[in-house]
């Protein structure tokens, strides 16, 4: 995916720099990890410094010191999951400012133009959000609306002119797949009209059952030549799964915010380096690990006696996330370029559940795409989200 601050390859994930910055990283570290795409949030960056500084400062990249690709949310989720006044209207979302507590009105029109001003390479529309949980005519109403909102982001970029700036639609529906499909259909639509396809309201404690089907669902329907991005999205089990079904991109918080409470991601799963057991543990997180912590063999006992002290304890920790992460898939990719994506996925699973019980979600998901994840294996245990038995009957 080539675009104004260089070529980003898919799949990625993309670490979350909410206030434009990584927490606990400077800019350069991420260059040099090698990362390409990150997030910033719309919503905090408007409040704080606000667009005025970040025009003065010739975008979000300058002002934070990023060279390459960066993407920025359109700032109506926060505005849901932050804001205890906002208020949905056909015009636009109307909320108390945290700071403030001045009432303002976003619409989609100001959501362009904020992230316009902003700079990102990848800008989101506007979108009614609703929680995955929420269900009744509201989930309908949210997915009209939604596709309401995408026709006058497109209309404000075409009047604003900023080509270089991709506008991405996201696709709503909640858990409803009649609701996707309609939403899916009127969206894909205007596929000339946007650059690529989010796959919005997910991951918000549905059951993973669901969850997967309704991935499977868009990614279905989406159009090929579009990258597909999947909201919201971080756990390597999930990450693996949605490229499967055919998701190109993925942001999350968790392998950042998870770092700075002292748990490492690893191959044989998440490692949490605040048990007592890690207190006298000289080896560093993983030996097999290129990241700049794992390379200077910092121990995992270091990490256990100052993880809630020291802040370059959390640097430690998050550079070796951020590297996991990327590296991670930066495998996959290769996987899928030497046609060995199966192999890659039952051989990954394989380390990663090593005590043999694959949840079932992920067995049943991968079996969608013709991949059988227990072929040729013994000693497995098929489970549900409580480690119990899977009873298929
Ligand atoms: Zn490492």
């Amino acid at each position: 995916m080539v675009m104004a601050h260089g070529p980003t390859l898919l799949p990625t994930f993309m670490p979350v720099a909410t206030q434009a910055a990584i927490k606990g990283l400077t800019s350069q570290q991420m260059e040099d990890l090698g990362v390409t795409l990150i997030l910033n949030n719309t919503y905090h960056l408007n409040l704080r410094p606000g667009i005025k500084i970040l025009r003065e400062a010739g975008g979000a990249h300058k002002f934070q010191g990023w060279r390459k690709n960066l993407l920025t949310d359109s700032g109506g989720f926060q505005l849901v999951s932050l804001s205890k006044f906002t208020k949905i209207t056909e015009e636009g979302a109307l909320f108390a400012s945290p700071f403030t507590g001045e009432p303002t009105l976003l619409t989609p029109e100001e959501s362009i133009s904020i992230q316009h001003a902003i700079g990102a390479d990848i800008i989101m529309q506007l979108d009614d959000v609703v929680s995955s949980l929420t269900t009744g005519p509201r989930v309908e109403e949210a997915m009209w609306r939604s596709v309401r909102w995408l026709d006058r982001c497109i209309a404000q970029h075409k009047r604003e002119g900023r080509p270089e700036q991709n506008l991405f639609a996201i696709i709503q529906g909640g858990l409803d797949s009649g609701l996707r499909e309609i939403c899916l259909e009127e969206m894909v639509k205007r596929k000339d009209s946007v650059s690529g396809f989010a796959i919005g309201g997910l991951s918000g404690g549905e059951a993973k059952d669901t969850f997967w089907k309704m991935i499977a669902l868009c990614a279905e329907k989406l159009p090929d030549d579009k990258p597909r991005y999947s909201m919201g999205i971080g756990f390597a089990e999930d990450l693996l799964v949605c490229v499967a079904l055919g998701v190109d991109m993925a942001d999350c918080v968790f392998p950042t915010r998870t770092a700075r409470f002292g748990v490492a991601l690893t191959r044989q799963g998440p490692l949490n380096l605040r048990l007592n057991k890690y207190s006298q543990d000289l080896d560093p997180i993983d030996k097999d690990c290129a990241c700049p912590t794992c390379r200077s063999e910092t121990s995992r006992a270091f990490i256990y006696h100052n993880i809630g002290t020291e802040t370059a304890t959390a640097h430690a920790v998050t550079q070796h996330n951020i590297v996991f992460q990327a590296k991670l898939m930066g495998d996959v990719r290769d996987a899928i370029m030497k046609d060995e994506y199966p192999a890659f996925l039952k051989s990954f699973f394989k380390g990663y559940y090593a005590n043999g019980k694959y949840p079932h979600w992920i067995v049943d998901s991968l079996n969608s795409v013709g991949v059988d994840l227990l072929e040729g294996l013994q000693n497995t245990q098929v489970v549900d989200e409580d480690g119990q038995n899977w009873d298929y009957a």
